[in-house]
């Protein structure tokens, strides 16, 4: 483990150094649209916890229903239109060229779990060495149903 962990010590170190399709670039998010991540209920309740709001709010508000054989994928995440190939209705940053997610701590498993290694997609016009802060989370249109717990400024 001692290994493993030093290897990935390495990696983060020469981040700067690795080839685009091994990091993903701050701001590119290519990703985020044409994907569709799949939801569990427990994504769906993060995001509900996130924003503040009942379960069946943001089930109906972000997601698109999809059954599974065991029960476990409950939809997958709303874009901005009705085009599967648009952008994620949680991605920002659109305007600038450098988008960022804007559940970012609340994302679900399947964007936490994305590889960018040997990712096709990247935005080669992005460079590592450029620092990007993010900017506000998203923002529901519809005003909490009960208490916030928590919010996120990271980028993908
Ligand atoms: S939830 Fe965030 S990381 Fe996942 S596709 Fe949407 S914008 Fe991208
Ligand atoms: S996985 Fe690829 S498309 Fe997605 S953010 Fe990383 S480099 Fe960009």
């Amino acid at each position: 483990m001692k290994a493993v962990a030093a290897v990935i010590q390495l990696a983060r170190k020469h981040l700067r150094d690795l080839p685009d399709n091994v990091a993903c670039p701050p701001g590119c998010a290519e990703c985020c649209s044409g994907y569709e991540p799949f939801v569990s209920r427990t994504d769906v309740q993060r995001i509900a916890d996130f924003f503040g709001i009942r379960y069946e709010e943001a089930f109906k508000n972000y997601v698109i229903p999809r059954s599974s054989a065991d029960g476990f994928v409950v939809g997958h995440l709303r874009k901005i239109s009705e085009d599967s190939a648009d952008q994620c209705i949680f991605l920002k940053g659109t305007a600038s060229g450098r988008h960022y997610c804007g559940i970012y701590e609340a994302r679900p498993h399947d964007c936490r779990e994305f590889s960018p290694i040997g990712c096709d997609d990247v935005d080669t016009s992005l460079r590592h060495d450029r620092k990007f802060a993010p900017g506000s989370p998203f923002s529901p249109k519809h005003p909490p149903s009960r208490p916030k717990t928590r919010r996120a400024r990271r980028h993908r």
